[in-house]
């Protein structure tokens, strides 16, 4: 009995005029004769040579697109052109039949819209697989990353109590009855009835527990869904989405800023380096979807020449003050043609300000820092205007990223105790409830940071697709919870 071999080896170690069992789907059949075999394990089909004058008709008439077969035969070096291999079959099976009249997909280009319709499917076409691969590259060169430098894998909560992150509107977890929901003699629904003895949500990050680890690991990240009900039906927003959040012990806001440019650095040039086909197959994709834009939306670069250039420049390091001031002077902003006119400091930035920033301006990535206090986090580390004298801003950090918008969002945290209880009663926090938290400036304080990378967003920008729900597996967003 010979052992199935998959396609990706067999490309890999060619081993020629031996016999080989491949198994897949069939990609597009010629002639009777010539199968296009995939199996998932690269992005190159196999090309399989029927004998089509010794094989039952009945059998050929049964290879169809979509349905998975499997041939034994001899290894060869191929005749033809636009491969190297082939695999000439003495043996046909068919293990399941896809019948062409009902099949959803079919062997020409079809929408992405209409294959979010039927994600169940789309993994197999040739953009989705790519897709899925690079995003599984990403992940493990994530965790590489981290692990070679040291850092622990934390896991974080997925059900927490905390509700007062303020990152995003949360998720409610309970056992509780719709009908009879019991209350309390206010009226107020009573969670001591519920499984938790108290109300609970999905987490909408993990960094407060993250930060937890740090003082005393000193390095870890976490990487783990997260969750906000946020209502809002852009292309970058999913209501479940993946986060690396790293925190680490003795860390500045420049340290900070150091590991998340080396990290993104890392990763791209990971996907360069092990995921040449896939980006070929999206790169072409980009091509093809560019043709339909207006000239002047076309993009310079192509996809290969966009991720290159992430990893051979280091990005534009400027403050939110020197931001607003590039805004206002702009002549985008004279002539009024920002949706938001930029008005002056204070005011959050929105994403056609980000982009301007980005792609307009420096074209390269930009990290903004020195956020005014009053639009960021209650964590965050408040600037001083002079020695001993907090200033206006806190010691934030956006890493903004062409087409994209904000990548990261991260901080220096706040360390010391006093300002950090005056700034949570100023943002109506309860101390109570994060007790736990204050105990970490309570105790062996000191300087750490860390920031949050939207998994999702960094797998957008790597395979140069334009819509975040076509980035994971299961997207949910606003109305869809499919499957
Ligand atoms: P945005 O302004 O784009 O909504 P945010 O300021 O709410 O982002 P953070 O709370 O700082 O984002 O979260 C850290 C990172 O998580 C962001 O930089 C982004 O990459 C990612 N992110 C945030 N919200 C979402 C979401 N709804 N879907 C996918 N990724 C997200
Ligand atoms: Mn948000």
């Amino acid at each position: 009995m010979t052992r199935r071999t998959k396609i990706a080896d067999l490309i890999r170690t060619e081993p020629l005029n031996t016999e080989v069992l491949v198994k897949g789907w069939v990609k597009a059949f010629r002639n009777n004769q010539f199968l296009a075999l995939n199996d998932g394990s690269c992005a190159q089909n196999l090309q399989v040579v029927v004998d089509f004058e010794n094989t039952d008709p009945s059998l050929i008439e049964r290879i169809k697109f979509g349905a998975s077969v499997g041939a034994r035969g001899q290894l060869l070096e191929s005749q033809g052109k636009g491969q190297r291999i082939e695999v000439k079959a003495d043996e046909i099976y068919i293990y399941g039949d896809c019948n062409p009249d009902e099949y959803p997909l079919q062997p020409k280009k079809q929408t992405l819209e209409f294959l979010r319709e039927i994600a169940h499917l789309r993994f197999r076409t040739n953009t989705f697989s790519a897709v899925f691969r690079i995003r599984h590259a990403l992940a493990y060169a994530i965790h590489k990353f981290f692990n070679d430098r040291g850092f622990y894998y934390l896991h974080t909560p997925i059900i927490t109590a905390s509700d007062a992150e303020g990152a995003g509107e949360m998720f409610r977890v309970t056992t509780l009855p719709f009908d009879k929901t019991p209350r309390t003699e206010n009226g107020e629904v009573d969670f001591k009835e519920d499984f938790f003895r108290r109300s609970t949500n999905l987490t909408v990050s993990g960094q407060l527990e993250a930060e937890l680890g740090a003082m005393a690991l000193g390095q870890v990240y976490t990487f783990g869904p997260t969750f906000r009900a946020e209502n809002s039906n852009t292309t970058r927003h999913l209501a479940e989405f993946w986060m690396i959040e790293p925190e680490v012990a003795f860390n500045d806001l420049n340290d900070n800023m150091d590991l998340a440019e080396d990290m993104l650095r890392y990763v791209i040039q990971y996907a360069l380096d092990n995921c040449a086909d896939d980006l070929k197959i999206l790169e072409e994709r980009l091509i093809e979807e560019e043709k339909s834009k207006p000239q002047d939306q076309r993009s310079e670069m192509n996809l290969s020449d966009k991720l290159r250039f992430v990893v051979d420049n280091r990005f534009e390091r400027i403050t939110y003050t020197e931001a607003i001031h590039i805004l206002k002077n702009s002549n985008q902003n004279k002539k009024g043609k920002f949706q938001f006119p930029v008005e002056g400091w204070g005011t959050d930035l929105q994403s056609e300000h980000e982009r301007y920033l980005v792609e307009k301006h420096f074209k390269k990535p930009v990290i903004l820092t020195n956020y005014p206090a009053e639009i960021k986090a209650f964590y965050m580390r408040q600037d001083e205007a002079k020695e001993g004298v907090p200033g206006p801003t806190v010691s934030a950090m956006d890493i903004l990223f062409p087409g994209i918008g904000e990548i990261v969002g991260g901080s220096q945290r706040e360390e010391r105790l006093e300002r950090l209880v005056n700034r949570m009663r100023e943002m109506h926090i309860p101390e109570e409830e994060l007790y736990w938290y204050l105990d970490t400036r309570r105790f062996g304080s000191c300087e750490h940071a860390g920031f949050g990378l939207g998994f999702e967003r960094l797998v957008l920008f790597v395979t140069g697709m334009s819509n975040i729900r076509d980035v994971i597996a299961f997207p949910r967003y606003p109305g869809n919870a499919e499957f």
